[in-house]
């Protein structure tokens, strides 16, 4: 059985977090459209922290993002947020990469 079949089987047989989720359908929320301006990125994420401050899975979500170095807007908090906490992805993109550039 192929590792994709096996997680749906899983997920089928304990539920997922996932299922419960309050963004589902709402993905252009929680990630960056190709250069997004500030102003639009602090509109964004306002409308997905509303979403994310009524969620019943938001500490799932939030252990989630931390854990696998999520990029986005995940349980109430930016990729920014998350670095700040220590919880940095692999591979920062845009004004974080710069920054790691010119420190290196
Ligand atoms: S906490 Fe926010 S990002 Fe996480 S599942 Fe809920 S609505 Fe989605």
């Amino acid at each position: 059985m192929a590792l994709v079949e096996q997680i749906e089987d899983r997920r089928a047989e304990t539920g997922d977090w996932r299922d419960h989720a309050n963004c589902v359908g709402r993905t252009e929320l929680f990630f960056p459209p190709r250069a997004e301006r500030p102003q639009a990125r602090a509109r964004r994420e306002r409308k997905a922290a509303e979403l994310c401050s009524a969620c019943p899975v938001v500490a799932e979500c939030r252990a989630h993002a931390r854990e696998h170095r999520e990029y986005g807007y995940w349980a109430g908090e930016s990729e920014e947020q998350r670095h700040v906490l220590g919880f940095t992805v692999a591979a920062p993109i845009g004004i974080r990469a710069r920054q790691h550039r010119e420190a290196s």
